[in-house]
């Protein structure tokens, strides 16, 4: 990522302790790493700025294998660069922050496809994709239990 100022650098992006644990091949190719520049310029990075506080990327990029390995949906906004999930650094302000993030998308007409409050096995996260794999950006906001 052709960094002016961000508060994101594209590693936080590839990382996976999946990917290292099982040696899977997480490298992005030029068109992935352009999706993820633009999640970062168009929502990641304003999103940061606006809520004051350090964001963790516990999910961006993932290959086919890595996003099979983490039992990602076949047509996940993750395979494209598209997306990833997001909390604060602060786990226990998470519930706080997916409030205030979706309020915030609305309130400054922030262009993106999904936002999902996820709850799965005691963690919660926000996952935003900034557009799906043909591109569009349905602003459909979603709560995912399991
Ligand atoms: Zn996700």
């Amino acid at each position: 990522m052709a960094a002016v100022t961000s508060y994101f650098e594209l590693h936080e992006f590839l990382a996976s302790d999946t990917a290292k644990e099982r040696g899977i091949d997480n490298t992005p190719t030029f068109t992935v790493v352009a999706h993820l520049d633009e999640l970062r310029r168009t929502i990641l990075d304003p999103m940061r700025e606006a809520w004051g506080g350090p964001i963790k990327v516990t999910s961006g990029y993932r290959s086919v294998l890595l996003n099979a390995a983490v039992h990602g949906v076949s047509n996940s906004a993750h395979l494209t660069g598209y997306a990833a999930d997001i909390r604060p650094t602060d786990k226990r302000r998470t519930a706080k922050f997916i409030l205030w993030a979706v309020g915030w998308l609305e309130d400054n007409g922030i262009k993106y496809d999904q936002a999902i409050d996820e709850q799965v096995g005691g963690e919660r996260w926000l996952h935003i994709a900034v557009r799906d794999n043909r591109g569009r950006q349905r602003q459909q906001n979603l709560v995912i239990t399991g």
